[in-house]
């Protein structure tokens, strides 16, 4: 194997030429490539936390820091939304009473 930047031979499991330092391409650093963190599959899972879920353990073994952020963002967007919901509940609820109570008996009360 021979180094692409200034052609000395260099041992074919080696990350850099010793003679320059340049980055050489072998397999582990491209299977790194693929295994990088989707922004798309990110916010696919925000929208549709059941996707990160499903993705997380499909994915894991094959791309696992893409599959461990599309689980994260899942969670994230799930626990936001239950806590959301939660708040939305404990806010409209009174103000929902409330104004049934004006409807019903007028301001004054
Ligand atoms: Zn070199």
């Amino acid at each position: 194997m021979y180094c692409s930047n200034c052609g000395k031979e260099i041992d074919k499991n080696a990350a850099v030429c010793v003679n320059c330092g340049y980055a050489v391409n072998n397999t582990p650093s491209v299977q790194n490539a693929e295994d990088k963190v989707s922004v798309g599959l990110v916010i696919l899972a925000v929208l549709i936390p059941l996707f990160g879920f499903i993705y997380w353990p499909l994915k894991h073994h094959e791309t696992p820091k893409k599959a461990r952020a599309c689980g994260i963002a899942a969670i994230i967007s799930f626990v936001l939304s239950f806590v959301l919901s939660i708040l939305f509940f404990v806010i409209i609820t009174p103000a929902f009473f409330e104004l049934a109570n004006w409807f019903l008996y007028g301001a004054n009360i």
